[in-house]
């Protein structure tokens, strides 16, 4: 654009000045036969050279600049020319670029004529040619720098994107989603896609140890299952290869192996519930929850508990109509699994409680023992599946009866721990949420709202 407008404009001047010369030469010469003398002095401070020819371009006369040569007209110009149109026409004059302009004149004797004006125009060519070498060599130059300094600005740029692509490539080849991409630079676009995908890592390595835990649980979980299934399996197939014995085994012996067969099948029946509980309470998508009066089930607990057999003694601690969300039967099934822990592991003289108490819009269950305790090493571990603290006292247990609790009390969306002192008891707290209708209405607060005050019932 710069050169084209350059050359343009510097041919346009040079058009104005030849037409300019040429008008003040017309208005000079009133007379026609004058136009044979030239001005001595023109515009500007390049000569300017002058041609008269007549129609048909043969040449009358010129300025003495030209010094003899002719300033040419092409045949097309002077058809224009005699058809009385002015013409520009750029041509070379003993090897020197000329603009000449060639204007219809009425010479004397009314014939036409045709007067032409030239000047040379070497020096703007020169300068426009010296632009166009200095805008390609220029363009070029730039062009290069360009392109070198994008290169480089892309590279460090992109860097830590090249680093993230290859930190993703390695983590999908090593499965280590411990690695994290390093960035330095500001928290610019690239700085914050380090930092989200480095937290895109480090919730995906989260989920990875969460996933990795539960199936070694779940390794855990059926190792132990088939081993606990595989003790009475065994004793089972001892005691028939005993009773297929020939000669046959006497009959007293024959009723004890028959006894044992009863109670082995037992066990197994009760660990085959177990573990179906266990499963329901993973896999079932939800529970159906109700409001449960709570003085009600605790009636019935209290009833249903004396088929447990408790050597030692069990009060149930009387309570102000409450109410909980749960589901009833397990909310049941889970008080009896405590109730028969306390009383296996409460000495006769001590006593086993049932209590109850509401703060805010929670309901706190306790089943509370003064038995045998809970060493402190051992308390984090009385939830987990399979885990028998006491082998010798727990009997028959599986050690899956508080696991099933915690799986069960969590499905109502409730919380349940142990508290524990060896040798002065233990406590189990059950947390539900309590029922609208029961709660207080001080208590009756916005979500975003704090509870005030802690309201408890625990009165005898
Ligand atoms: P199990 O079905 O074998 O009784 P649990 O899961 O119910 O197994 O209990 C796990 C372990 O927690 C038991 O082996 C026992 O050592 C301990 N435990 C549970 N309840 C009590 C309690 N009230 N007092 C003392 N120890 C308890």
């Amino acid at each position: 654009m710069l050169y084209l407008t350059m050359e343009h404009s510097t041919r346009m001047f040079m058009e104005n000045t030849l037409a300019l010369e040429m008008r003040r030469l017309l208005e000079s010469n009133a007379q026609p036969q004058g136009f044979l003398q030239f001005p001595s002095t023109s515009l500007g401070s390049s000569p300017t050279y002058w041609q008269a020819c007549d129609s048909r371009g043969n040449v009358l006369g010129s300025t003495d600049n030209l010094r003899g040569h002719v300033l040419p007209l092409s045949d097309t110009g002077l058809r224009s020319v005699q058809e009385g149109q002015a013409v520009y026409e750029v041509t070379r004059v003993n090897n020197v670029p000329m603009l000449v302009y060639s204007h219809p004149v009425t010479m004397s004797g009314g014939t036409l004529g045709i007067l032409q004006v030239a000047r040379s125009i070497a020096e703007q060519e020169q300068a426009v040619q010296t632009l166009q070498t200095s805008l390609v060599f220029g363009g070029v130059f730039t062009l290069l720098i360009a392109v070198g300094g994008g290169w480089l600005i892309a590279g460090v740029s992109l860097r830590p994107i090249d680093q993230m692509t290859r930190t993703a490539h390695m983590i999908g080849i090593e499965r280590n989603f411990s690695r994290r991409v390093q960035h330095n630079g500001p928290q610019d676009e690239v700085g914050r896609l380090a930092t989200t995908f480095n937290s895109m890592l480090f919730a995906l390595e989260t989920a990875y140890q969460q996933v990795a835990q539960a199936l070694q649980a779940q390794r855990s979980f059926i190792a132990d299952a088939s081993h606990e299934l595989r003790t009475p399996l065994t004793t089972l197939r001892g005691n028939l290869a005993l009773l297929q014995r020939e000669p046959p085994i006497s009959t007293e012996d024959r009723t004890a192996v028959l006894g044992d067969i009863v109670d082995e099948n037992e066990r197994m029946i009760r660990l085959v519930n177990d573990l179906m509980t266990l499963a329901r309470a993973d896999y079932a998508p939800k529970v159906e929850l109700e409001t449960i009066s709570l003085p009600r089930l605790f009636a019935d607990i209290e009833r249903q508990a004396k088929s447990l057999n408790p050597t030692c003694t069990f009060s149930v601690r009387n309570i102000p109509d409450m109410q909980v969300i749960a589901s009833r039967d397990l909310l049941k099934q889970v008080l009896l699994i405590l109730l028969d822990n306390a009383f296996k592991f409460t000495p006769e003289q001590g006593c086993v409680e049932l209590c109850a108490q509401q703060r805010g819009d929670q309901v706190f269950i306790n089943v509370r023992d003064t038995g045998i305790g809970i060493a402190e090493a051992t308390l984090p571990h009385i939830f987990q599946r399979f885990y028998r603290a006491n082998q010798a006292r727990s009997g028959s247990g599986y050690g899956l009866g508080l696991a099933i609790a915690k799986a069960l009390i969590e499905k109502q969306r409730g919380q349940i721990h142990a508290e524990s002192e060896p040798g002065q008891g233990s406590t189990f707290t059950i947390i539900l949420p309590a029922s609208v209708a029961s709660i207080p209405v001080t208590h009756q607060l916005p979500d975003n709202a704090q509870p005030a005050k802690v309201y408890s019932y625990a009165q005898s």
